[in-house]
C-alpha cells in the first residue's frame, strides 16, 4: 500500500505522522513533521510568555528545552533511521513533538498486540467506530457528558454478557476487544468531542442499530461511524493514537485551555483483547542493537531541524541526557 506523503507545509501534523516512520526514504519528511512540531511548541511558548497564569512557567520550561537536539542512528545495512536520544518534556497536550512520539509507541504497541491476536483469533476484524456528542460552547461540560455517555454504553456491553436480568443487547457485544481515544475539536461552533475506538469484531458492528443505542444514550446525537479497517492495519489504527497531535489543530489559547482542563484525565482507554497493552515509558525508538550504524546530529535552528556537523556532547547535552533534569536551561 502506497504511503500517505503529508506536504511539509501541511500544518496538521497528525497527518501521516507514524507510518513507515523509521525507513531511510522517509527520513526527509519525518524531519519536516518534527521540525513543524517543533515551530508550534514554540508558538506555544511564545503564547505561554505572553499570557502567564500560575500553570504556565513551568510548561514554558519543559516546552523550551524539548527537541533542541535530536540523535538518530542510520542502520545504513538495513536503510532504518531510529531516534536515539532527544530530551522530551512529555507534555503531548501541548507540545506536538511529544505527541507524535506518544502516538507512535502507542500504535506500535497496539499493532503487536494485534498481530498477536490475529493468528490466534483469525475470525477478528478491526473497525473504526466514532461516536460524537453535540457542539457546545462549555468544553467541560460537554467532554464529561461524552466520557460518561461511553461508560454507559460499555457498561450496557458489560452487564448483557453478564448475563444481568434486564439488560439488553448492544452492539458493542459484538467488540471482542477495543482500544479508544477521545479527541477534541473545535473549528469556531464550539468544541466538539468525540471518540475514536478499534472495535475488534467477527462481524461488522452495525450502524444504524448503534446509532438508535448512542442517541437514547447521549440524549443529544445519534452521530456515530463504522467503517471496516482494510489494507495496512497502522493506517486505520493511527486514526485512534494521533488524537494527542490534533490539539495542534486548535488555536493557541484553545488548546493551552484544553490541556489545562483534561490535564491528568485519561483520553485512552481500552477493554477485552485489548487490555492491558503497555505503552513504553521512553518516547525513543527502540536502537538495533547488533546492526552497524552511522551516528546523525539534528539541531532545531530556523524553523527546521538541521544537520549538525558537531556532536551535542560539547553543550549541555550531557547534563540534559541525565534524568533527573526535567526542566531546560
Ligand atoms: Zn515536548
Amino acid at each position: 500500500m502506497a504511503k500517505k506523503k503529508t506536504p511539509v507545509n501541511d500544518t496538521n501534523l497528525a497527518g501521516g505522522s507514524f507510518t513507515g516512520v523509521d525507513e531511510v526514504s522517509n527520513f526527509g519528511d519525518r524531519l519536516a513533521r518534527y521540525g513543524q512540531a517543533r515551530t508550534r511548541a514554540l508558538g506555544m511558548l511564545n503564547h505561554l510568555r505572553g499570557n502567564p497564569t500560575s500553570e504556565s512557567p513551568k510548561a514554558a520550561a519543559g516546552l523550551a528545552g524539548c527537541g533542541n537536539y535530536l540523535h538518530f542512528r542510520e542502520y545504513y545495512t538495513v536503510d532504518k533511521v531510529r531516534l536515539h536520544n532527544a530530551q522530551f518534556c512529555k507534555q503531548h497536550l501541548i507540545c506536538p513533538l511529544c505527541a507524535i512520539r506518544r502516538g507512535a509507541k502507542a500504535l506500535g504497541a497496539y499493532l503487536a498486540r494485534w498481530e498477536v491476536i490475529r493468528t490466534e483469533r483469525p475470525e477478528l476484524r478491526p473497525y473504526l467506530v466514532t461516536l460524537t456528542v453535540k457542539n457546545g460552547d462549555d468544553l467541560q461540560e460537554r467532554q464529561t457528558h461524552l466520557t460518561k455517555s461511553l461508560k454507559r454504553l460499555l457498561q450496557h456491553r458489560r452487564s448483557f454478557n453478564a448475563g444481568l436480568r434486564g439488560h439488553a443487547y448492544t452492539e458493542m457485544c459484538k467488540a471482542q476487544g477495543a482500544v479508544y481515544t477521545l479527541e477534541l475539536t473545535n473549528k469556531g461552533n464550539g468544541w466538539h468531542p468525540h471518540c475514536h475506538m478499534i472495535v475488534l469484531a467477527a462481524s461488522e458492528p452495525s450502524q444504524s442499530a448503534l446509532s438508535v443505542e448512542w442517541a437514547s444514550i447521549s440524549g443529544d446525537s445519534f452521530i456515530v461511524d463504522v467503517r471496516p479497517i482494510t489494507g495496512d492495519p497502522s493506517e486505520g489504527f493511527m486514526e485512534v493514537f494521533k488524537y494527542a497531535v490534533k490539539f495542534s489543530d486548535l488555536s493557541l489559547a484553545d488548546n493551552w485551555h484544553a490541556a489545562q482542563l483534561l490535564k491528568g484525565k485519561r483520553l485512552l482507554g481500552s477493554f477485552g483483547l485489548f487490555r492491558g497493552v503497555q505503552i513504553p515509558e521512553s518516547l525513543l525508538d527502540e536502537p538495533l542493537d547488533s546492526l552497524p550504524f552511522w551516528d546523525r546530529f539534528y539541531r532545531y535552528m530556523g524553523d527546521e531541524y538541521q544537520f549538525t556537523g558537531e556532536s551535542p556532547k560539547s553543550h549541555q547535552y550531557e547534563v540534559e541526557k541525565s534524568k533527573n533534569l526535567k526542566v531546560a536551561k
